[in-house]
């Protein structure tokens, strides 16, 4: 929590200001921004170069917005920024918006922030800003679990920045220091106001040459330092200029739009005639997060991933009631399993923006219907419209798609890759496969175990009673609001089977599970009839966590998304995107590990 002293943000917890309470503006371009010499370096960058600055405590964000100006008057067009920054205790969305309402010269930047910042999940988060040009990375957990996760030698420059070491040593222990340099190259550059003597010494130890320099304001001296020798080698790569990409679903969609928003010339090939045919074309799908207690390695994945999902729709799609509804999602707490589920994370501590723990009652209330049972309350829930979404990702200037296009064979050929069907074939340096279980075809994946997984949804014609629902509802299946006198409903799950019939039982199977979990909902629909559905396969693999990274130099995947496509599509082009540029990952080394192909059994590259 964030309190106020003389009109300056200041913590209660650790008994320290966020920023100096002469000028906080001023002490971050003194002490972070000319302590690591930012300007020249910036301006030095060659163009579609990147920087990556990293930073011990996040507060306010002001010496994000701080770099992020300085980048966009000196560094030249095509260059980019990674910050990466940590921190423990997130302020909520009123106080930052109060915090920076303190600097009406950053008015643009922290209007951006905020509107990422009601996005935010614990773990790590990624944002882009300026067009994509500036990208956070923000890990919501301490600052001894975060850096270690990063990768060795990203970081280009540091922003030490902790409160004062007296008051918050642990921001500032030899752990943190040794995980700051093993994060840095030789030549990274590190910031801080503090000069106290056994943060010199633990930095001295951890590599790092340091020197005092004159302080700012009433601080008589400040602390920067450079890595001299050890340290891994920068990591920071060249940007590919072309990429082919294999399927025009979500997991492609995003991909063709991850690169070229990093200014590759993308070709996205598809083999159907339009984009969004197979699982990505149903014609809404709900924005569902599920997680264990446990919160497993893919738990924390979908947790990462429905934060940029949200974050990556409201640059997309707007929410219009049309395309889009923020109308919320409950999770109904309608079998002893899920109750267990649900009670064990509700015991968790959660933002209330991101999901709270609610009892019948007001379930009933959010629902607009009557409910039997509480459960899980997601508020940024929703559905979207998956087709448009693929649309409005694919309409970038550097994005060709080429449809009716049906890749069956992918060769590595100099330079790059070649990717061929029936009358054409198509070369460039990096090659991304999205083609769900079809990338079987393709050699290097014949042996993976990709799955096809049929699923049916139901559309429900709406009676004035079941048009009352207000809010996504899930348990075993699923019933969203209706929107033109129509619900949808969903979805079954037929494992090994590749069949696009639409099927009465399977329509059955939809009503039978709104009975069983949703039973006030079944009344309202009366004797219902679906008067429409639709069939579409997804892919998964054993243990359902999709398989995202580098499979051989310069071919990468986003495979696997399962149901959740519509979550995890975005973030794993995130993943692939930084992988194929060189650049800091949005997730932490552990969740890409349990992502990458290379790591699964029985997949070989
Ligand atoms: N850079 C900030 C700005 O621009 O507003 C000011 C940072 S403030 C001096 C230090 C921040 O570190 C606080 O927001 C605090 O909550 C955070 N912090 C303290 N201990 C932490 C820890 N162990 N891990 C991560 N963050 C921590």
């Amino acid at each position: 929590m964030l309190d106020w002293k003389d009109g300056q943000p200041f913590s209660s917890r650790f008994g320290d200001v966020y920023f100096s309470s002469g000028s906080g503006l001023e002490e971050t371009h003194h002490v972070f921004l000319q302590g690591n010499a930012l300007s020249s370096r910036f301006a030095a960058l060659p163009t579609g170069d990147g920087f990556c600055i990293g930073e011990t405590g996040f507060g306010t964000g002001l010496n994000f917005l701080c770099a992020w100006r300085l980048f966009e008057q000196n560094a030249p067009p095509a260059a980019t920024l990674d910050f990466f920054s940590t921190e423990r205790f997130p302020i909520d969305d009123d106080e930052l918006s109060a915090a920076l309402a303190l600097w009406p010269q950053l008015a643009v930047q922290a209007g951006a922030l905020l509107a990422c910042w009601k996005r935010r999940v614990p773990g790590w988060n990624r944002w882009h800003f300026a067009g994509g040009r500036i990208r956070l990375t923000l890990a919501l957990e301490d600052v001894a679990q975060a850096l270690p996760q990063l990768p060795a030698g990203g970081v280009d420059a540091w922003f030490l920045d902790g409160f004062s070491p007296a008051k918050n040593p642990e921001m500032w222990s030899d752990e943190v220091l040794s995980a700051i340099a093993r994060a840095s190259h030789a030549g990274t550059t590190l910031a801080t106001y503090t000069s106290a003597g056994w943060v010199r010494r633990g930095l001295q130890q951890a590599g790092f040459a340091v020197e005092r320099v004159p302080g700012f304001g009433r601080k008589r001296e400040m602390v920067r330092g450079r890595l001299e020798s050890a340290g891994a080698q920068a990591t920071n790569g060249r940007v590919p200029s072309s990429a082919i990409v294999i399927g025009g679903g979500l997991a492609g969609c995003a991909a063709a739009h991850a690169l070229a928003q990093r200014g590759i010339k993308v070709t996205l090939l598809e083999a159907a005639p339009q984009l969004a045919a197979a699982a990505s074309g149903n014609p809404r799908g709900i924005l569902h997060a599920r997680f264990g207690a446990g919160m497993n390695a893919l738990h924390r994945f979908v947790l990462a991933a429905y934060g940029h999902a949200l974050a990556l729709l409201d640059e997309m799609l707007p929410v219009d009631g049309v395309n889009r509804a923020e109308c919320g999602l409950l999770q109904l707490a309608a079998t002893d399993a899920e109750a267990k589920r649900i009670a064990k994370l509700s015991a968790q501590e959660w933002p209330p923006h991101l999901l709270q723990a609610v009892d019948a009652e007001q379930a009933i209330h959010l629902a607009g219907l009557p409910m039997a049972h509480g459960g899980l309350w997601f508020p940024a829930g929703g559905w979207v419209v998956p087709p448009e979404v693929c649309a409005r990702l694919a309409a970038h200037p550097d994005i060709t798609v080429r449809l009716d296009s049906e890749v069956t064979a992918l060769e590595a050929v100099a330079g790059g890759w070649r990717a061929s069907g029936a009358g054409f074939a198509v070369e460039a340096g990096k090659v991304v496969v999205c083609c769900a279980h079809q990338a079987k075809r393709l050699a290097p994946f014949a042996a993976w175990p990709l799955q096809p997984v049929r699923g049916q949804i139901s559309v429900l014609p709406a009676t004035p009673q079941s048009a009352r629902l207000k809010a996504v509802l899930c348990a075993e299946g699923y019933c969203a609001p209706a929107v033109a006198d129509r619900h949808v409903a969903g979805a079954t799950s037929s494992f090994d089977d590749a069949a696009t019939d639409i099927r009465a039982t399977d329509h059955a199977d939809n009503l039978a599970k709104i009975a069983a979990h949703m039973p006030a909902l079944h009344q309202t629909l009366g004797d219902v009839e679906p008067s429409d559905g639709r069939a579409a396969v997804r892919c998964s693999v054993p243990g359902a966590t999709p398989l995202v990274g580098e499979v051989a130099p310069g071919l990468y995947c986003s495979l696997a998304h399962g149901t959740r496509g519509l979550l995890t599509a975005g973030i794993a082009a995130e993943v692939v995107a930084a992988q194929m540029c060189g650049k800091l990952p949005p997730l932490p080394q552990d969740m890409l590990d349990a992502l990458a192909p290379s790591s699964r059994p029985g997949l070989r590259g």
